[in-house]
């Protein structure tokens, strides 16, 4: 069986520039959020390696987007098998450097490699058009090309499958890329590239960047000219200050934010499920999700039962270290998101919700916070507004359906809503009011390769996985035809 030492041991050392692993000057600490230890030393690209790595993308762009599809889509496949089969070193690293427990990471893999192997499908599926115009007079042609090298920048919430969702798409498109992980989380990232250079990834199509110091190293890039394309998922604060970077250069950009998910139950749902499904949405990875649950909205009718039954399942949650068999909920990423959560919980507190379960962080080293559910948090409360990321759920009430409408889209998020009811009709309704790019019905999870991952209003631009995924990295070209 292979230790924690063993896998650690494993991942590779310095940072990845033209096909190289290559030692940096200096280095920065991973730590475990389970006890708050150093688990590894990475490297801390700088500035000038960014530039050599953006360099050696741009001399790799020409022959990359010249690979024939199907090359390009059979090194996907191999990328996705290798994989799977290691799975479980990827799944341990995922738990060790953000926390999850190892089912979830897991879960997690096998979701990554989703990508990869949608990707490998869609990469030989690149259309075009052959039209006549309107007039009879041309033919109207057009091509899909790749846009060139892209700077693909993500958060620790998800580090594997946030990444092959843009590595993914990037090369099944024919565009060399350019990966910085989180500074919390660049461990299975770090592996992820290995495993792409040995599936056959020729040198400088992709490049690996960690840095303890990602505004520093992220600034230069966006204003280099030969940069051609962000994508970016994290926080909607650094998005909006990347798009007005990427706004100088007029960069492709795509960018994948906050959210402030509501949860709506109406009085016709299946209670049974609307509990299962709220579990899952509010617990999955903690609470640590941009399409985690953040307000329970529950028909004034429903609202005593479904507090009462979530109450119950949360407080079951085991809490422990990721890696202890038992545990359903690992810590949180870090003390500062421990310290965030606990303010935004007294904040409710303080003015009028009741705690029916957790609510303040156990003694002990590690940065946990125990599954917490508030009932009565009113209008004002800073978590109404804003995303807890954390194992906490606030029940509010409604009255009906137009008033659970407007309270879920009174946010400035629009990511994802849930919705549980019998109703046909009022499910396709409510779906059609919420202001978000994605809704569940009748179900706690979205996720999903084969669809699109993305949302409207303050919660970004563009679209990831489904068909619309490879969109974001290809432009279109169109020739006008006169036969003669
Ligand atoms: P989170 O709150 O989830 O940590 P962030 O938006 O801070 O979200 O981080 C998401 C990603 O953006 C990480 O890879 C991080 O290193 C990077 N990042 C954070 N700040 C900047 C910045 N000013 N410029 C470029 N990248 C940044």
């Amino acid at each position: 069986l292979r230790t924690e030492r063993d896998v650690l041991a494993a991942v590779p050392d310095g940072c990845l520039i033209d096909g190289v692993w290559r030692p940096t000057a200096t280095v920065f600490d991973v730590h475990d959020p389970a006890t708050g230890e150093v688990l590894a030393q990475v490297a801390d690209a700088t500035p000038a390696e960014a530039a050599e790595a953006l360099d050696a993308a741009c001399r790799a762009q020409p022959g990359w987007a010249a690979t024939p599809p199907r090359q390009r889509a059979e090194l996907l496949r191999r990328a996705y098998d290798l994989l799977l089969a290691r799975a479980d070193d990827f799944a341990l690293l995922i738990t060790l450097e953000m926390g999850k427990p190892l089912a979830e990471s897991q879960g997690e893999v096998r979701y990554a490699a989703d990508f990869l192997l949608w990707f490998s499908e869609q990469a030989v599926r690149i259309g075009g058009e052959y039209r006549l115009a309107p007039d009879g007079g041309s033919r109207l042609v057009t091509t899909r090309q790749p846009v060139g090298p892209c700077l693909l920048i993500t958060p620790w919430n998800f580090p594997l499958a946030m990444m092959t969702r843009k590595v993914g798409p990037a090369l099944a498109a024919g565009c060399t890329a350019l990966l910085k992980p989180a500074e919390e989380t660049p461990l299975s990232c770090l592996l992820l590239a290995q495993v792409l250079i040995e599936a056959g990834l020729p040198p400088g199509v992709i490049g690996l960047l960690p840095t303890g110091k990602p505004a520093e190293l992220v600034g230069p890039l966006l204003a280099d000219a030969r940069l051609r394309k962000l994508s970016f998922t994290g926080s909607t604060e650094v998005g909006r200050e990347l798009a007005a970077a990427s706004g100088k250069q007029l960069l492709r950009s795509s960018m994948e934010l906050g959210g402030n998910a509501p949860f709506l139950v109406f009085e016709d749902a299946d209670l049974d499920a609307a509990v299962a499904g709220a579990l899952l949405a509010k617990l999955r990875n903690g609470g640590q999700s941009c399409v985690a649950a953040n307000r329970f909205l529950v028909h004034e009718t429903a609202a005593e039962e479904f507090v009462e039954r979530l109450t119950e399942e949360m407080s079951a949650v085991r809490l422990a270290r990721g890696t202890d068999p038992l545990a359903r909920l690992g810590p949180v990423i870090s003390e500062e998101q421990r310290d965030r959560i606990a303010l935004l919980v007294s904040d409710a507190v303080d003015r009028g919700a009741k705690v029916h379960t957790g609510g303040a962080e156990p003694a002990g080293r590690g940065w946990f916070f125990p599954p917490t559910v508030l009932s009565g948090v009113p209008g004002d409360a800073l978590m109404v507004q804003q995303e807890i990321f954390g194992p906490v759920a606030q029940v509010q009430r409604f009255t009906d359906e137009a008033d659970a409408v407007r309270r879920a889209n009174a946010t400035g998020s629009g990511l994802v809503g849930y919705l549980y009811t019998r109703d046909i009709g009022r499910a396709l309704r409510v779906a059609d009011a919420l202001e978000c790019g994605m809704v569940g019905v009748n179900r706690g999870l979205v996720s999903n390769a084969a669809a699109p991952f993305g949302g409207v209003k303050d919660s970004g631009l563009g679209r990831e996985g489904g068909f619309e995924g490879i969109d974001e990295y290809l432009s279109t070209k169109y020739l006008a035809v006169d036969l003669g």
